[in-house]
């Protein structure tokens, strides 16, 4: 029987529903596809903002409150930083560091994909999550300030500047991961499912890739989209702004419209408008808690099984 899905993941939204879909598959059922265009490098550490929230929450480590970084994490490093005036716009938690001086180091001999499974295996998870690439791609962002690197935008101006286009140098050369390739052609792929992450920041690298977009209008099994706007809002973050400011409307519609096509079906929450072209699955889609991932992500599964 059909039964492995993949989810397409960035950080919070996507972190969220890859939980919830991990407590209702077998491990070996789930691959969890990350974005890896937010990467970057600071104060000579490679940073997987993305990547490193899928895995903390899937490790139960992640802060609910604060959206990133390790629970109860302490930060003397930052304040030692600021003491030596260096660069701390960028908040580094102590243990969380730990994780990015060891894939620092452990880049320098293998690939991202091989350190995140590393990393994972230390971190007790048992699903696979997989970079989107193994290649460099990075996120600039264009404002009416000029051309920013993604997280000169995103956390430095905290999404201030007003945007007129998001561009991800390197995608043309990357490839999509050994791991991304193989879900895709594993036989037993029952459904793919675009988490509620940023469809600019978050899912859009990942559709970007050479080749990807072909092989998903190619596949025959269903394409699902959780939605992240929730009455004309984001839950989190600038997904709402960004889509307002590029003239795209905050809605239903304007998310499926986003996909151009891609999309088989929506899940929408119960307060928006359903869109029309595509299959719609109206619930409750606010992820407060485990307990509302889990439900959610059997509500996606079993609508999955519908189509
Ligand atoms: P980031 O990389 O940390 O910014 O996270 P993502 O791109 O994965 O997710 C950001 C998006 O997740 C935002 O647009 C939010 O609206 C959405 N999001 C976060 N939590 C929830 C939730 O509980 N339900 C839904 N539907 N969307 C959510
Ligand atoms: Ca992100």
């Amino acid at each position: 029987m059909k039964s492995h899905v993949i989810a397409l993941a960035g950080g919070v939204g996507g972190a969220r529903l890859s939980y919830g879909l991990a407590q209702c598959l077998s491990a070996d059922d789930l691959t969890v596809i990350v974005n890896t265009a937010d990467d970057f490098e600071h104060l000579g550490l490679t940073i997987c903002p993305d990547l490193d929230t899928v895995m903390y929450t899937l490790a139960s480590l992640n802060d609910p409150v604060q959206g990133w970084g390790v629970r109860g994490d302490t930060r003397h490093l930052m304040q030692a930083l600021t003491r030596l005036d260096g660069e701390d716009w960028f908040v580094l938690g102590d243990q969380d560091v730990a994780t990015h001086l060891l894939r620092t180091e452990q880049l320098k001999g293998h690939t991202l994909s091989q350190v995140t499974t590393a990393l994972c295996g230390k971190l007790g998870i048992r699903i696979a999550v997989v970079p989107m690439s193994d290649q460099s791609v990075r996120t600039q962002v264009e404002t009416e300030q000029g051309r920013l690197a993604f997280q000169d935008y995103f956390v430095r101006r905290r999404c201030e500047p007003v945007l007129k286009g998001v561009t991800f140098e390197g995608i043309e050369v990357a490839r999509p991961s050994d791991g991304f390739l193989g879900a895709l052609q594993n036989p037993k792929l029952a459904a793919i499912v675009v988490c509620p992450s940023n469809p600019m920041l978050s899912i859009e690298p990942i559709l970007s890739l050479p080749g990807v977009r072909e092989r998903l209008r190619a596949r025959s099994v269903p394409l699902i989209a959780v939605s992240p706007f929730i009455g004309g809002q984001a839950v989190k973050g600038p997904a709402a702004k960004m889509f307002r400011e590029l003239g795209l409307p905050v809605t239903s519609s304007g998310l499926v419209d986003y996909y151009q096509g891609l999309l088989d079906a929506v899940v929408i929450d119960r307060a928006d408008e359903p869109p029309t072209g595509v299959k719609v699955l109206a619930t409750d889609t606010l992820m407060r808690d485990s307990a509302d991932q889990a439900r959610l992500a059997r509500e996606v599964l079993q609508f999955a099984q519908t189509l």
